[in-house]
This record gives C-alpha cells, sequence and structure tokens, in this order.
C-alpha cells in the first residue's frame, strides 16, 4: 500500500501561524495543554458512544471507555490515551493539519501582536491541540478509528513548525494517543503528581475515567492502575455539592474558553419532562458571535449520553452567547436534528430555558460591574430579542441599557426601569432621540426643550437601536416617542401661559412661515413656528406616521430602496436669525438666509447636503455683508 510510505505535509498557512502564536503568548497558561487534550479525548469517547448507538458493526468494542495517562520521567513524555472514535490518515491530515473553523482568517487579522491581548483572543478562539506544543518540542498521535482496519491506523508526527509527518501503522485498539516529548525546561510535567493536581483540577467532573498508574508502591510491585478523577458527569450532582470552582472548571471543559464564566444555572426538571440543565454566560464574546454560520447552542444529552454538540433548538438566535448542557430523559437515544425541530416537548423546553437564561442575565443585573462586562460584550445580540422573541419582548426589554441624557457618557447605561422611575410625575411618554453616533444623539438640537424642561431622553446611536423600539412599542404601559417625530405635544407638561404665548407667536410669523413655504415648496412637505427649540434657529421632524432619519440611513446604506418622504421645517420663533427673517425685507437677502437656515437644520441632524458647495457660498455671501 502506497499510503503506508511516510509523507512530509505542511501545514495550512492558518494553522500555522496559530501554532507560532499559540507558543508565543500562552506561556504563562501552559498547564491547559492536559485539558485540551483530556476534553478532546472525552469528546472521541462521547462520539464512540453515540456511534454505538446505532452501528452495531462497532459492538466488537468492548472494552470500558476510558482515557489513560502515562508518564514516563526518565524520558520525559506524557501520554494521554483514549479509546474513542479515532482518527484515520485522512482525518488525521485534516483535523490536525489544518483549521476548519469559520472566521479564522478575520480571527488572525484581529491580533495585535501584544502578547496579554492575544492570548485573550486566543481563549475565545479555542485552544485546543496545538496547544500540546506549548511544553512540548515534537508531538506523536498514532490513532485508529474505530470503523478502519488494525494495519489501517495513522502515526501522525510534528515538531510544531512548518510541517508534519503522517504514516500507515498498525494499531490493536480503535482510538488515540497523543504523545507529548516534553521540552527540556517543561520537565516538571513528567511528574505522576504534577499530572493528577491538573486532572483534578481540570478534569474532575468529566464522565470518563481518567486512569493513571499508582504512584506510591511497595518495591518490585508491578503498580497497579486507579482512577485519578471523580468521573461522574457533573450536572448529575446536586448544587450544594458542585463548588464554585468546579463550575468554573467544568465550563471551561465544556466551552473551551479559557476565561470564568460570568454566572451559571443549574437546574433538575422533574414532572411532564425530565431533563437537567446547566447553563453558563461567558465573560467574552467568541469572536464569531455575529457569523451567521457559526456554531451555536448547548450540548445535548440523552440519559448522560452525549449526542450532539451545539444543538440550536434549546434556545433562540438573540441567545447564541448562552454555553452548556441539556441532557433529557425523555428524548430518545436516536434523536437527530430532523426530530429535534418537530417535537413538541423540544418546544417546551425551549420556552423554560429561554425563560430560565433571561431570569439569569436578570440576576446577573444585580451586580453593576459584572453587567457591564456583560451588557458590552453581548448587548447587541440582546437587542435582537424583542423582535424574535414577541412573548418575553417586555422581559428582554427589562435587560436593555441605553444612554440617556442623563448619562455621563456613551458607555454609561440606564436600564428602561430606572427611566420611568425618574420620569416626571405629568410625563406620559419614554422620549428618545437617535442619531448615526452618540455623540450627535447628545447634541440634537431636538433636546433643547427637554432639557430646559428637565426631561430625561434616551439616546439611541446604535445602529439597531430604531429598529429594536419598532419592536418593542411600549415599555411598563409607556409608549416610545421620537422626540424628531411628529408635533412636539408635551400634553400636561405645558403650562397654559406657555400655551397662550405659542398662539400668540403663530399669528405674529404667520406671513413668514408662508414665504418661506413658497420658497421651499419642493423640499419641504410644512413650514411651521416650533417651541421645541431653544438655542437652534430651525429644525427638521418627520410625520408622525413616516419612518426616523436614522432607520432611513440604515436602511439606504444597507441598499434598500426606501420611498422619498418630504419633512417639516420648524422655526424658532425666539431665535434672533428668525426674527431678523421676519424683518428682512430685501428678497434675495431672505432667500439666502432661509435657505441657509434649512441647511444648517439638515447638518445638525447628521444629514449631508445634496449641494454643499452652493450652501457654503451663501452662507459666506451673508458674511461678507455683515462685515460691509
Ligand atoms: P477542537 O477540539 O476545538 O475541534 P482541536 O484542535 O483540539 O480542536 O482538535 C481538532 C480536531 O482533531 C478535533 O475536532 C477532532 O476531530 C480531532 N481530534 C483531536 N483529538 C482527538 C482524539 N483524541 N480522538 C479523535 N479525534 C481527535
Amino acid at each position: 500500500m502506497t499510503t503506508a510510505q511516510k509523507e512530509t505535509l505542511g501545514f495550512q498557512s492558518e494553522a500555522k501561524q496559530l501554532l507560532h502564536l499559540m507558543i508565543h503568548s500562552l506561556y504563562s497558561n501552559k498547564e491547559i495543554f492536559l485539558r485540551e487534550l483530556v476534553s478532546n479525548a472525552n469528546d472521541a469517547i462521547d462520539k464512540l458512544r453515540f456511534e454505538l448507538l446505532s452501528n452495531t458493526e462497532l459492538a466488537s468494542v468492548t472494552e470500558e471507555l476510558r482515557i489513560r495517562i502515562d508518564v514516563d520521567g526518565d524520558a520525559k513524555t506524557v501520554t494521554i490515551t483514549d479509546n474513542g472514535i479515532g482518527m484515520t490518515r485522512d482525518e488525521a491530515i485534516s483535523h490536525l493539519g489544518t483549521i476548519a473553523k469559520s472566521g479564522t482568517a478575520q480571527f488572525l487579522d484581529s491580533l495585535t501582536g501584544d502578547q496579554k491581548q492575544d492570548s485573550q483572543l486566543i481563549g475565545q478562539f479555542g485552544v485546543g491541540f496545538y496547544s500540546t506544543f506549548i511544553v512540548a518540542d515534537k508531538v506523536v498521535v498514532e490513532s485508529r478509528s474505530a470503523k478502519a482496519a488494525k494495519e489501517e491506523a495513522v502515526r501522525w508526527t510534528s515538531e510544531g513548525e512548518a510541517e508534519f509527518e503522517v504514516e500507515t501503522i498498525e494499531r490493536e485498539e480503535a482510538g488515540t494517543s497523543v504523545t507529548l516529548y516534553l521540552k527540556s525546561d517543561e520537565a516538571e510535567f513528567a511528574d505522576g503528581w504534577r499530572i493528577r493536581n491538573i486532572v483534578k483540577k481540570y478534569a474532575d467532573h468529566v464522565s470518563v475515567p481518567v486512569v493513571m498508574k499508582q504512584m506510591a508502591t511497595e518495591e518490585d510491585k508491578e503498580p497497579e492502575d486507579e482512577v485519578v478523577n471523580s468521573a461522574k458527569a457533573l450536572w448529575t450532582r446536586s448544587r450544594s455539592d458542585v463548588s464554585e470552582d468546579e463550575y468554573k472548571e467544568f465550563y471551561k471543559l465544556v466551552s473551551h474558553d479559557f476565561q470564568d464564566p460570568l454566572k451559571w444555572s443549574h437546574n433538575r426538571v422533574e414532572g411532564k419532562l425530565d431533563y437537567t440543565s446547566l447553563l453558563y454566560i461567558p465573560s467574552k464574546a467568541s469572536f464569531d458571535l455575529y457569523q451567521r454560520e457559526s456554531p451555536r447552542g448547548v450540548k445535548l444529552y440523552v440519559q448522560r449520553v452525549f449526542i450532539m454538540d451545539d444543538a440550536e433548538q434549546f434556545l433562540p438566535l438573540y441567545l447564541r452567547f448562552i454555553r452548556g448542557i441539556v441532557d433529557s430523559n425523555d428524548l430518545s437515544l436516536n434523536v437527530s436534528r430532523e426530530i429535534l425541530q418537530k417535537d413538541p416537548a423540544i418546544d417546551s423546553m425551549r420556552s423554560a430555558l429561554t425563560k430560565r437564561s433571561l431570569d439569569m442575565i436578570e440576576k446577573l443585573a444585580d451586580d453593576e460591574e459584572k453587567y457591564q462586562v456583560f451588557w458590552d460584550e453581548f448587548g447587541q445580540v440582546l437587542k435582537e430579542g424583542p423582535a424574535e422573541d414577541f412573548g418575553n419582548r417586555e422581559k428582554v426589554a427589562g435587560l436593555l441599557r441605553f444612554a440617556t441624557t442623563e448619562s455621563a457618557s456613551a458607555t454609561q447605561n440606564q436600564s428602561l426601569k430606572a427611566y420611568i422611575e425618574r420620569m416626571k410625575p405629568e410625563q406620559d411618554k419614554v422620549y428618545y432621540v437617535a442619531a448615526e453616533n452618540y455623540h450627535m444623539a447628545a447634541n440634537s438640537p431636538h433636546l433643547e426643550i427637554f432639557r430646559k424642561k428637565g426631561l430625561e431622553v434616551i439616546l439611541f446611536h446604535d445602529r439597531i437601536d430604531e429598529w429594536l423600539v419598532s419592536h418593542l412599542a411600549e415599555f411598563d404601559g409607556k409608549q416610545f416617542q421620537d422626540v424628531a417625530k411628529g408635533e412636539l405635544d408635551l400634553g400636561d407638561l405645558q403650562d397654559t401661559e406657555e400655551k397662550q404665548h405659542q398662539e400668540e407667536t403663530e399669528e405674529e410669523f404667520k406671513g413668514l412661515v408662508e414665504k418661506i413655504s413658497k420658497l421651499l415648496e419642493e423640499n419641504v412637505e410644512e413650514v411651521r413656528m416650533t417651541h421645541r427649540l431653544t438655542e437652534s434657529p430651525a429644525c427638521l421632524v418627520v410625520s408622525e406616521d413616516d419612518m426616523g432619519m436614522q432607520m432611513r440611513r440604515v436602511l439606504e446604506s444597507a441598499g434598500q430602496a426606501v420611498p422619498e418622504n418630504k419633512r417639516i421645517f420648524e422655526l424658532n420663533p425666539d431665535h434672533p436669525l428668525v426674527q431678523k427673517l421676519n424683518d428682512e425685507s430685501d428678497s434675495d437677502r431672505f432667500n439666502d438666509l432661509a435657505r441657509v437656515l434649512y441647511d444648517q437644520a439638515q447638518l445638525a441632524e447628521g444629514s449631508q447636503l445634496n449641494e454643499p458647495a452652493t450652501y457654503v457660498a451663501r452662507l459666506n455671501k451673508l458674511l461678507l455683508e455683515l462685515s460691509k
């Protein structure tokens, strides 16, 4: 067989880059290699168990499924062996020589060269098998697929640089062994006690036994095997028996993350449905959170048997950052993704798990500092909630945070509940302004009257915000109101004196309104006097039923055709420029000034002018007249 020949192959270039980074950035975290290898071995055994459910040809696998670790202090090697699913020669080449994850190129681009920052990013990406090269200068993998004959096993060898070698070998047992030839300054890992400690720390709760040779034995006696972990699936234990550290380490094992989670929720449900769930909120978004095709969902087990990764049917898309496991006692062991989609029991599990997740996030909000971390990482995703999950929209809305006119900066966030608590007694609406960025929103001319009256306004500056609010419509019985939409009606927030002043000015400026309406006939729907401005001379608003300006910009930039809508031009009767305009008898100067005010209203809200050069010319003309 020609493939038996030794073959030297190059790592895929991304894999090569990742390897290099791994070795140089994760130095302070080197013992994680063992967690990664035990995790891979555990996955391989899970996969074999799953295969055994339907593939009777593999039934010859009778030996107990286990992971074993052998340490050779003289040779300075550590070997991790599992009797799981194994790999064929081709699988070893592709699984160990390339990185199949979506978004790998983007991930590599995002690296900065700063070791500390990069090691975090690598943590989010997932370290995996390559972490072996942090401590080893040569790694040998021997594997036989559970579906292949013993002559079709493979040996894969690499020194962690540009290349690896593969050759076909014979192997009695199906499964995989990974041997690490430790670097001379990493010899500390060739010590049974050290390895036992690491296993205890990282892999105590994998459900598969981890076996090692006994340490201290009487002379001349061959040391016996002993199981060095508790080998009981963590989620089957009762909450009070599991320590914080155990929960954290288990998270790292299932998620391949290497930072602590922010929070978790462990629950057993009995009754009509019988299942256990252990859900986690990570502290960092995975780098592919926004990629459509990126894997999401929890690990599904049925009666402790692993069934599938990324079972996305159990949580809605806007909770795709949640990690963890679900173990059902009701589902059949040969359940498939197709069956999951149709099973009504899944629907009720999904809504229960959704509620659990939302409750967990709600509890997290009691800790402001942690919630800020959560919000910075996952707030954007949570904002998809009200549109996707109508039934929980009020609950999700309660978890959202926004900057408001009371915030000191873009990141100082407020909850809608806090906003409502601060509302004036006469106020019946939740006011918001939407703009391209925080700065523009905070400085919008539309806020002037609200500032004067001490009314808080929410500053929407995320592209998704206006869309989000269109799905919310109200919160706690209070409607949302765009301050740049429709006629400003402050209702009881206005006193009779103000109302009278308004009526009077309307009379006084009737002629001006008519003249400008004529002049700007082509450009605007209507001209009117306003009391929403206290400092600016003019602004533009959209009619009550029209689309908000920020939403329009978002849709337009996404290439969607949005129907042209003329807007309403509003003038501030108390502004000296408007008064000057009212008194202006020279028609040329009147036209120039009116058009300059109109263009300025567009600029102030962050819109672009159709003819910026004409605006500049007009303004300069007026400035020159000033200095005459
Ligand atoms: P990940 O586990 O995140 O997919 P790794 O780099 O750790 O990434 O491993 C790459 C792939 O190599 C795994 O997805 C798996 O297909 C294969 N693999 C690694 N270790 C084993 C093993 N012990 N048994 C079988 N396959 C393995």
